[in-house]
């Protein structure tokens, strides 16, 4: 961490345990079409994959050590999405054309058998949700709409429609929330009452669509990541409207898997960076970026600026934002780097002059303490499936590779 100016020891060395990193247990290659979506099994060691040349499959550990198929069923479009429920063996699978597919798979996971068939949506299935409970199947699609069904009678419940294509979505059972994410970056918080649903919120921070989402029901917590490299966390349940950036990711986010016991997030990037989230650690929410047409430390007008810079006959500049007060700063007045972990800033972040002082000045008051630790795979991640229990996370990479990792000791 050689960029980062603002260096001081803190109190420990990261709150999760540094240099703990997953552990890989196997490979397996050979894939011919690229894997858009992984789960890991637990019945059994083994994984259950869907693959742009139209195929899903079930893969078990033989007595040779290797996962060879067990079940490779052909779909009529391309797979786009999936679910399983290991417990009713209920497998459910979105298709590129708008279809969701619903099948029961054998005991011993030699094959599946098709149960029903929903032409859902017009449009590529990017969320699946099946709830037990409540006896509903919910999806979303690119064809921008939610949809659910009963999955005893099969009919139709309702529907809700956004504004932008839904990317992900996750639910909560007891409030039979759901939440959607979108191609524009807005997370909405819609509730379900019968056959309608109630806007409950619209969640907007991202600079870029989501990609995935994760829902921590125990501690009322949603996860969105986005191509803009963030996370950020909402606290549901604070009924405040808290959000807490969590910025480690230098690249597009793909995925999300939550550890809920072991009260951990990870989170995964295109590039293969994978970063484990503290969650119990005290977090700060980061400032609202001020607003203003010049500097607030040194006056110089910001570019735009025109009269002031015709009467006072100078050129305009750049505008920043301090990440720990939010003021609008010049760059000579903002050119100081530090992380901020309890503000999510486990990568160093532009902070102005004064914060800087503050900091310099009155250590025991900033403790930089990490709240998340960095991981490399050795590819870019389109995938990954985690099973808390087991200590056990699977990942698939843009190189078509599987890869099981021992996680235990980062939970
Ligand atoms: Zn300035
Ligand atoms: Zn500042």
């Amino acid at each position: 961490m050689s960029a980062i100016i603002n260096q001081r020891p803190s109190s420990s060395a990261t709150s999760i345990g540094e240099g703990i990193k997953p552990e890989l247990i196997q490979k397996t290659e050979s894939q011919i079409a690229r894997i858009t979506s992984i789960y890991l099994l637990t019945k059994e060691e083994g994984f259950v994959i869907i693959s742009e040349d139209r195929t899903v499959k079930f893969f078990l550990k033989r007595d040779s050590g290797q996962f060879w198929p067990s079940i490779a069923e052909y779909m009529p479009h391309v797979p786009t999405k999936f679910v399983y429920d290991e417990e009713l063996m209920c497998l459910l699978v979105g298709l590129v054309n708008g279809a969701v597919y619903d099948f029961e798979v054998s005991e011993d996971m030699n094959s599946m058998t098709k149960k029903r068939q929903w032409n859902a949506h017009t449009s590529s299935i990017t969320g699946l949700f099946i709830s037990n409970s409540a006896q509903m199947v919910f999806s979303c699609s690119k064809d921008k709409s939610i949809v659910w069904h009963c999955s005893e009678t099969g009919y139709k419940v309702g529907s809700f429609v956004l504004e932008a294509q839904c990317t992900a979505m996750q639910f909560d059972v007891d409030s039979k929330f759901v939440f959607v994410g979108d191609y524009s970056g807005s997370v909405f918080v819609l509730r379900i009452v019968g056959n309608s649903a109630q806007l409950v919120s619209k969640l907007s921070a991202h600079t870029g669509s989501i990609t995935d989402l994760a829902w921590d029901a125990s501690r009322q917590l949603l996860f969105s990541a986005s191509s803009d490299s963030l996370v950020i966390m909402w606290d549901i349940g604070g009924k405040k409207g808290n959000c807490y950036e969590l910025s480690g990711h230098d690249s597009k986010l793909t995925c999300l898997a939550l550890a809920s016991q072991a009260a951990r997030l990870f989170s995964v990037d295109d590039t293969g960076s994978l970063w484990c989230w503290d969650l119990r650690a005290k977090r700060i929410t980061a400032p609202a970026w001020r607003d203003n047409d010049r500097c607030e430390l040194c006056d110089v007008p910001f570019f735009w600026n025109v009269k002031i810079m015709w009467d006072r006959k100078c050129v305009g500049v750049r505008r920043h934002h301090c990440r720990t007060c939010g003021n609008s700063v010049c760059g000579s007045c903002c050119n100081n780097f530090t992380i901020f972990p309890a503000m999510g800033f486990e990568k160093p972040a532009r902070i102005c002059k004064t914060c800087n002082t503050k900091m310099q000045q009155y250590p025991e008051q900033f403790d930089l303490t990490p709240l998340a630790t960095k991981s490399e795979f050795r590819h870019g991640v389109i995938s990954m499936h985690l099973q808390e229990r087991q200590g056990k996370l699977v990942t698939v990479g843009y190189d078509r590779v599987i890869m099981t990792w021992d996680i235990s000791k980062m939970l």
